[in-house]
């Protein structure tokens, strides 16, 4: 029987990169995505390109409890059992502290953080049963670092990437194994649509003189989810072209 991985942020960049490794690789796609629209496309367009009992969406919005349940009801009429959850929906807003407004801040921390509270909730228990599963989290390289203007996500990206321990050390025993994956700048349709000058200054940042591609990422992903990855949990692993490696000291 094939594995089957709900991804979450599915419509777009990583997560539509993801599911297109995912089937590529045989693996049942739930793609999940608050872009109904977008999804339902994506979806199309993948359906039609791979057999459609292989891949199935869902509009969810994870930071909501009601649907992310609703999302584990769909997977398991789709498919028989979830073997891998991939949480990669997530959001930034930029600014200082005293910059970002109550409900902005919310929604960052409730996208990036309670979703995989959620989703933990909604599809940890069926692993716990079969002793096995994977979770692979996206943090960020602003989860490990600092980023001028970027505060919320920093505390929501950093908290992701202290809750991969938690996770790995809790469902250890049972089999669990949970991942992050911490990606640098990546070339997403949303990073394409900064000007070519901004684009550049990022190239020129990174030791390897490029940016991380959606592939990039979406390869990391499939190897943290499968069993490519046996012996790892509770790891934090930069995507990053270079871009976790520095002090910071001038050149
Ligand atoms: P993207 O905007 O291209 O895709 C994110 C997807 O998540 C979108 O399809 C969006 O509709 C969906 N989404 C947003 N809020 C949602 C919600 N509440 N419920 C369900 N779906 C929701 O972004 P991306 O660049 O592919 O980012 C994917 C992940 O990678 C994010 O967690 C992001 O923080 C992280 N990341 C991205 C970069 C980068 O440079 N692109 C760098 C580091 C980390």
């Amino acid at each position: 029987m094939n594995s089957t991985v709900v991804i979450t942020g599915a419509a777009s960049g990583i997560g539509l990169s993801a599911s297109k490794q995912f089937l590529a690789q045989g693996w049942n796609v739930m793609m999940a995505d608050f872009n109904n629209d977008l999804g339902q496309k994506v979806y199309k367009e993948l359906s039609e390109q791979y057999s459609p009992k292989q891949v199935a969406f869902a509009p969810c919005d994870v930071s909501n409890a009601q649907s992310v349940d609703d999302l584990a009801q769909a997977a398991h009429q789709a498919f028989d059992h979830v073997d891998s959850v991939i949480n990669n929906a997530g959001i930034f807003v930029k600014g200082a502290v005293h910059e970002i407004d109550e409900q902005a801040w919310d929604r960052v921390m409730a996208t990036d953080v309670k979703s995989i509270y959620l989703t933990t909730k909604a599809f940890v228990p069926e692993m716990i049963e079969r002793k096995s599963g994977t979770i692979v989290n996206t943090s960020s390289i602003s989860g490990l670092q600092g980023d001028y203007n970027m505060a919320v996500y920093n505390a929501a990206k950093g908290a992701v990437a202290n809750l991969v321990r938690a996770m790995a050390l809790d469902y250890g025993k049972y089999g669990i194994r949970v991942n992050n994956v911490n990606p640098g700048p990546t070339m997403t349709p949303m990073f394409k649509r900064n000007p070519q000058s901004v684009i550049d200054e990022f190239i020129q940042a990174s030791p390897l003189r490029k940016l991380v591609q959606p592939e990039d990422v979406a390869r990391t992903m499939f190897f943290l989810a499968s069993e490519e990855s046996a012996p790892m949990t509770g790891e934090n692993i930069p995507v990053a072209a270079g871009f976790a490696i520095h002090s910071g000291q001038p050149v």
